[in-house]
């Protein structure tokens, strides 16, 4: 198990000796110690990018493709082996995890099919003198920043992209989750990837080590998944250079019950929208908005469901939900239901914190939860469901639209018509419709106002990579 940076197709330790301690959030144990890369080692890596810049972008598309699809075979291979290193990471089940591998190779696939699509366009100029000629080229050296949540998805979603355009990158992956992000730097090397143009730097130190990057010239591009709060601050940082800036933060999402839903079903989607990987995605469902006249019902069927998941450590086959990643998100989740039962909510079941070692939070419905209540204007991210009732479908969509964030929402109901319509009025970047899960590497994923900017995934997600080259032609 690599447990020291990769910089310029070497391991080697930080360059002042410093270590991350990672740790099992279900025993609290140490599993492994980590070098916790400098400001000098992350120049380094930016230096061993850069030299590795043009010989990658130079390589035939049809080669960077082939070593991508090997990439996507290899971690098709040791499915069981890196879902593993994710549940004792991060804390999730192994079927989350699992899924999670299945779901981060696609995007090496996908992005190794997209290698050989680099198009760009000709146009005759509107005055009829000249041509229009547009190329697409890799944009340079690309910092990505990925959060612990899905620590192998979040780092594929970008590599993949950046190296099919002909970029070379440096990731930071979070101090939490650093060694599903270094198998993955081992599995490019094997897969054929040339030393530099993938570098993995493990920090604790992010906040100066990835300011220092930005502030380097040789850097073209910032690649940040995480919080909209460090999303904001990179934003600023990235201004003193003007980096091209991509960003996929925080959601709210809200998930609509019409009456006309099939409720069963509805609350087979509501559980995958909530609790894949314990609540603990971008993308769960944050705020549960039900019809009046089947909320009663709604409620009793998922606290049903929620209640009868069993809890314990990610590597038991047999358990549904693991622990939060950490204590700080433990507590934070339980204080934003605390705050909320005090409001006058009423746990239907769950509520508070189960003693014991590890940071469990239990499966929790919430009823009667009060306009204003914390927990639906900020993000949970653990297993935490509030549930409130609406009448009629211009309250459900100002409601669901009442909020800074806008990634994703969710709607139920059996008038396809009424769907369709209702994801027009919503303001987010991706809408399940009769479906708890939008994540795909063929659709272009990302979110609406604070929610971020750009797209990954699709065809949009390459062209994160890439400039677009405008030459005037007269021919
Ligand atoms: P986070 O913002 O705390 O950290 C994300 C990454 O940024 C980590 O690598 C972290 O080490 C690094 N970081 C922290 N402070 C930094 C700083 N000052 N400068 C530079 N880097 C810094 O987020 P998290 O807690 O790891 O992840 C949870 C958040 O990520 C949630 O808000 C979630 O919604 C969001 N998320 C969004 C998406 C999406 O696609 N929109 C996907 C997954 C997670």
């Amino acid at each position: 198990m690599p447990v020291e940076l990769f910089i310029g197709g070497a391991w080697r330790p930080a360059s002042d000796g410093a270590r991350i301690s990672v740790a099992d959030p279900a025993t609290e144990q140490e599993i492994a110690s980590v070098a916790s890369g400098s400001v000098a080692d992350g120049l380094d890596a930016v230096t061993a990018a850069h030299r590795a810049g043009p010989g990658w972008a130079a390589t035939a598309p049809r080669e960077r493709a082939e070593i991508l699809r090997r990439a996507f075979d290899l971690m098709t291979e040791r499915t069981d082996e890196l879902a593993a290193l994710i549940v004792l990471e991060n804390g999730k089940t192994l079927a989350d995890a699992r899924g999670e591998v299945a779901y981060a190779a696609e995007f090496f696939r996908w992005y190794s099919e997209e290698a050989v699509r680099s198009l760009g366009t000709v146009q005759t100029a509107p005055s009829g003198t000249n041509r229009i000629l547009v190329l697409r080229q890799p944009i340079g050296v690309c910092v990505l920043v990925t959060p612990w949540n899905f620590p192998a998805a979040m780092a594929t979603r970008k590599i993949g992209p950046a190296l099919a355009a002909g970029c070379t990158v440096v990731l930071k992956p979070a101090s939490e989750t650093p060694l599903t992000a270094l198998a993955i730097g081992g599995i490019l090397t094997e897969a054929g990837v040339p030393a530099g143009v993938v570098n993995v730097l493990p920090s604790a130190r992010s906040g100066p080590v990835v300011r220092a990057m930005l502030d380097d010239p040789r850097v073209r591009k910032v690649s940040f998944t995480g919080s909209t709060e460090v999303g904001r601050a990179l934003l600023s940082g990235a201004a003193k250079t003007v980096v091209s800036s991509s960003m996929e933060l925080g959601g709210n999402a809200p998930f609509l019950v019409f009456a006309d839903a099939d409720l069963e079903a509805a609350v087979d989607i509501a559980m995958v929208a909530k609790m894949r990987n314990g609540g603990e995605a971008c993308t769960a469902a944050n705020r549960f908005y039900v019809e009046r006249a089947v909320a009663d019902e709604f409620t009793a069927l998922l606290t049903t469901r929620m209640g009868g998941l069993r809890m314990g450590h990610g590597l038991d086959e047999e358990v549904a939900l693991g622990p939060l990643v950490n204590a700080e998100s433990r507590d934070k989740v339980a204080a934003l239901v605390a705050q909320t039962v005090a409001m006058g909510a009423t746990a239907a079941t769950g509520g508070s914190i189960v003693g014991g070692t590890g940071h469990f939070y239990p499966p929790t419905v919430l009823a009667d939860v009060p306009p204003g209540a914390p927990v639906l204007t900020q993000e949970i991210f653990g297993p935490v469901a509030p549930v409130v009732a609406f009448d009629g479908e211009t309250e459900a969509v100002a409601l669901a639209n009442d909020t800074e964030y806008g990634l994703v929402s969710y709607v139920c109901t059996g008038d396809l018509a009424k769907g369709l319509r209702v994801a027009e009025a919503l303001d987010s970047g991706m809408v399940g419709l009769n479906r708890g899960i939008v994540s795909d590497p063929a659709a272009p994923f990302g979110g609406t106002k604070q929610s971020g900017i750009g797209r990954e995934g699709g065809h949009e997600g390459m062209l994160e990579f890439t400039e677009s080259k405008y030459i005037a032609v007269e021919w």
